[in-house]
């Protein structure tokens, strides 16, 4: 049982990868809640396992351990069909979603026809219509191919086809990342606008902080397939407590050059690396300007603090 919308508890995916000896923990451990009309974002460098978690949690592929609840029921292979309808993923890509042969119209139609919503095609057309307003689109567009529209544009029908069976969740996996600026900010908009009006819960996924903090009641910090912090946005943003947020928060573009300059002498060195399997100290460690003795030899477990934060390390700021 949970009380949370969403809860995921110790999830792992696990990757055995040709040409490499040990298995790739993608995923490990990964605890998480979202509460209902809440979004969390999800940060962390690319290929953290932020889309493994996010696909592991819908199933699109089996994890290897650990456990997702929603609405208070297990998730699993068996559930995961009649659990659908309340839980929908908005995808980077969004060809990912929309197949190029279709029209709009007819891809957003889908999730109702297979979900038997809508009396009749009269019927369905009408909310495809009401879809795609939600989703920020003109209607006029419903008989256009996605290759047709800009990417801001195919990026709405996207999300358009995933509200169509009124899901209560939406994991949007950098749903904005392709986009140029202007056009990210809309969409960013648009998602706000979304959790308001329908009170829908997100699990919003991106690489960088910015995107990030302006959706996002909580956010979580990723590192190397776990959580290495998690709390109230503000709170992570304007007090980072873990050395690897504090050097995404420095990382993260700003406008004056010269406190860009400023900020990327502090920024961390080095690539992510996952360490090999037997290694027992911070992930983090090898990349972190704190680290100590204690780091190498010890793993830090996340703990929490106080204000509802979790931190994950020998050393917070
Ligand atoms: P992110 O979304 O944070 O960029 P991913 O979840 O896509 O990260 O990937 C996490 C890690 O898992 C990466 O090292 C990636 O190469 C690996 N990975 C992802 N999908 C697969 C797969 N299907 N098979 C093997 N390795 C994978
Ligand atoms: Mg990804």
């Amino acid at each position: 049982m949970s009380a949370h919308l969403l809860e995921v508890r110790g999830l792992t995916k696990v990757y055995r990868v040709r040409g490499r000896r040990e298995p790739l923990r993608a995923v490990d451990g990964v605890s998480l809640y979202v509460d209902a009309g809440e979004t969390l974002g999800l940060v962390g460098e690319s290929g953290c396992g932020k889309s493994t978690l996010g696909r592991a949690i819908l199933r699109l592929d089996a994890p290897t351990a650990g456990e997702v609840y929603f609405d208070g029921k297990r998730v699993d292979a068996d559930s995961i069909h009649a659990l659908r309808r309340g839980m929908q993923m908005v995808f980077q890509n969004p060809f990912t979603a929309l197949d190029p042969r279709m029209t709009i119209g007819g891809s957003i139609a889908e999730g109702l026809e297979i979900h038997r919503i809508g009396k009749n095609r009269a019927a369905r057309r009408a909310r495809v219509a009401e879809l795609m307003e939600m989703a920020g689109l003109d209607a006029g567009l419903a008989s256009r191919y996605p290759h047709e529209l800009s990417g801001g544009q195919r990026q709405r029908a996207g999300i358009a086809r995933a509200l169509a069976v009124e899901p209560r969740f939406l994991i949007c996996d950098e749903p904005v990342s392709a986009l140029d600026v202007s056009a990210q900010a809309q969409i960013l908009n648009t998602l706000l606008d979304l959790q308001e009006r329908l009170g829908l819960a997100c699990l919003f996924i991106a690489h960088d902080l910015a995107a990030v903090r302006q959706v996002s009641h909580r956010i979580a910090v990723m590192y190397l397939g776990r959580i290495v912090e998690s709390g109230p946005a503000d709170d992570i943003v304007h007090a980072p407590r873990h050395p690897y947020t504090r050097a995404l928060l420095d990382a993260a573009p700003v406008a004056d050059p010269q406190a860009a300059k400023a900020r990327a002498r502090r920024a961390p060195e080095g690539e992510a690396a996952f360490a090999p399997e037997g290694f027992a100290g911070c992930p983090f460690c090898p990349r972190c300007r704190f680290a100590t003795e204690q780091c190498a030899r010890e793993r830090p477990t996340l703990c929490g603090a106080e204000g509802g934060r979790l931190v994950a390390c020998h050393h917070p700021l």
